[in-house]
């Protein structure tokens, strides 16, 4: 065990071959170490894509392949576990996690039209919307779900955003 082959030393000497990291620059120019491997013009792999020259070759590529790309986000985000990832993430950002809270209490129904989901799905090809009828509160009694018909016709929304307020009032006013 104690006799050393060719190849052994070899590989001795192979660490002091060191490469270099760039051929005319000795470190980043941007960040000053030589950490990640060099790419382009004295930068590093960290620091290139920070740089015009970088970004430009991104946009670059990413103009170059854009069918590529969408097609495969889209393949991505039509994952069925992805798909549900970022509607969780949009409940809790928009709805606070009350969204299908929301939707249960109306039944799967807009609440002006009475479209189901089911139907909905059929139809417009996306969830019934969940809307606010204040600003900047998630909490269930101030939730109302609706077809996307219901929910961009403004005349409607407005009226029932009033009713519901006025409503609102009186309860408050009466109890
Ligand atoms: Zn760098
Ligand atoms: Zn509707």
């Amino acid at each position: 065990m104690k006799e050393k082959t060719a190849q052994d030393e070899n590989k001795e000497v192979l660490p002091s071959k060191k490469k270099k990291w760039s051929l005319q620059h000795k470190k980043c120019k941007m960040c000053g170490a030589t950490d990640a491997p060099h790419v382009s013009h004295g930068y590093c792999k960290n620091c290139y894509p920070k740089t015009k020259r970088g970004k430009k070759v991104r946009r670059d590529s990413i103009k170059k392949h854009w069918k590529k790309i969408k097609a495969r986000a889209k393949e991505y985000n039509e994952r069925p576990e992805v798909k549900e990832k970022i509607e969780q993430k949009r409940n809790w950002r928009y709805f606070g996690g009350n969204r299908e809270k929301a939707l249960e209490r109306d039944n799967y129904q807009c609440s002006i039209c009475g479209l189901t989901r089911e139907e909905n799905r059929k139809r417009h090809n996306r969830d019934l919307y969940v809307s606010h009828i204040k600003k900047g509160n998630n909490n269930l009694d101030n939730l109302i779900t609706m077809c996307p018909i219901c929910h961009f016709d403004g005349m409607v929304k407005k009226q029932f955003h009033r009713e519901i307020g006025n409503r609102d009032q009186k309860t408050s006013s009466e109890g």
